[in-house]
């Protein structure tokens, strides 16, 4: 049976990257753009989101060749595709941000096309909370929403989130963006905290640290894994969110068992996509390879059933 497909909504952007390995002007990034080939892995993916008059034709012939929907990817002709460029530290570890050119995506106003409003997975991209919500509302049926937020949304847009947050039914955020929402230092205090906002299910991101997953009384902590290839970290938040929507579809339920394994090939996807620049190592990683990494992961996770304390 052909898993049915995920809505991801979201930016689709040029970005510039300053890498350590040097400087990438304009590439395909956005995050409905990592989330959406992320999630092309394991289940057809509608993509909608708006892109400028530079936005060329083959990437979306790339996307469609990743059975990626673009039919809800608007194309104004009145401006460019927006625009981000950051500037990576030697090591990697920070970021700073040099221009967000927001252009055609100022004036983003979400629409969902008839053929889209039943879509038993949601993945609601980082975006205003009033436009994730917007787009709940045009929604006919949907299963599970899974929505991602950031710092800027929680100080400058608290009560529109906190609204969103009541459809929400997964939420995932990095540590920092966890205890600045919650209120709450202690990582289990603060998905507590969360899930009474609204979302059933919290994932706290803890970057190279791994995910800590939480629903009901459960919790599922799970190492990133490690790999020495990271050429580019961008999108990888995105990714992981993407894979993890993705394997779900695929599966057809949100059982604990299975969002435990989304967080697995969610990390796995995300560890593919810091190897390249942009988007191009997702674009070219195989079910293979994913197969094989998740296999190593199985391995590192492993913990003896005959562990004892004495
Ligand atoms: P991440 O590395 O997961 O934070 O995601 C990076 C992606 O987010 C880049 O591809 C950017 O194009 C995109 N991005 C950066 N700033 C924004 C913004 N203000 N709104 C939406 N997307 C953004």
């Amino acid at each position: 049976m052909s898993a049915s497909p995920v809505l991801v909504v979201g930016s689709v952007a040029f970005d510039t990257l300053h890498l350590p390995s040097g400087s990438h002007p304009k590439v395909l990034g956005g995050s409905a753009t990592f989330a959406s080939l992320a999630a092309s892995h394991f289940a057809p993916v509608r993509l909608v989101g708006v892109v400028g008059r530079d936005w060329p034709g083959r990437a979306t012939r790339m996307l469609g060749d990743h059975r990626v929907d673009t039919s809800g990817l608007e194309v104004d002709a009145c401006g460019d595709t927006f625009h981000w460029e950051g500037k990576y530290a030697s090591d990697l570890s920070s970021r700073e941000t040099l221009a967000t050119d927001l252009n055609v995506f100022a004036d983003f106003s979400p629409k969902i096309p008839a053929a889209f409003r039943r879509s038993r997975w949601v993945m609601l991209g980082n975006i205003h909370p009033a436009l994730q919500l917007e787009v709940l509302g045009q929604m006919e049926e949907s299963g599970l929403v899974v929505a991602d937020t950031m710092n800027f949304w929680i100080r400058g847009e608290l009560p529109a989130l906190k609204k969103t947050l009541r459809r929400v039914d997964l939420l995932v955020l990095n540590d920092e963006e966890a205890r600045e929402l919650s209120g709450e230092h202690n990582l289990v205090r603060a998905a507590r905290a969360l899930m009474r906002m609204g979302p059933r299910i919290v994932i706290v991101k803890k970057g190279e640290h791994g995910a800590l997953l939480f629903e009901g009384p459960n919790v599922f902590s799970a190492p990133a894994y490690p790999t020495t290839e990271v050429m580019d970290p961008t999108g990888a938040g995105d990714t992981f969110a993407g894979g993890l929507i993705g394997y779900i579809a695929g599966r057809g339920n949100s059982r604990h068992e299975t969002l435990r394994s989304a967080v697995i090939f969610g990390s796995t996807l995300a560890s593919f996509c810091v190897e390249g620049v942009g988007t191009s190592r997702l674009q070219s990683v195989t079910h293979g390879q994913i197969a094989r990494r998740v296999g190593r992961f199985q391995k590192i996770v492993r913990f003896g059933p005959d562990a004892k304390p004495r």
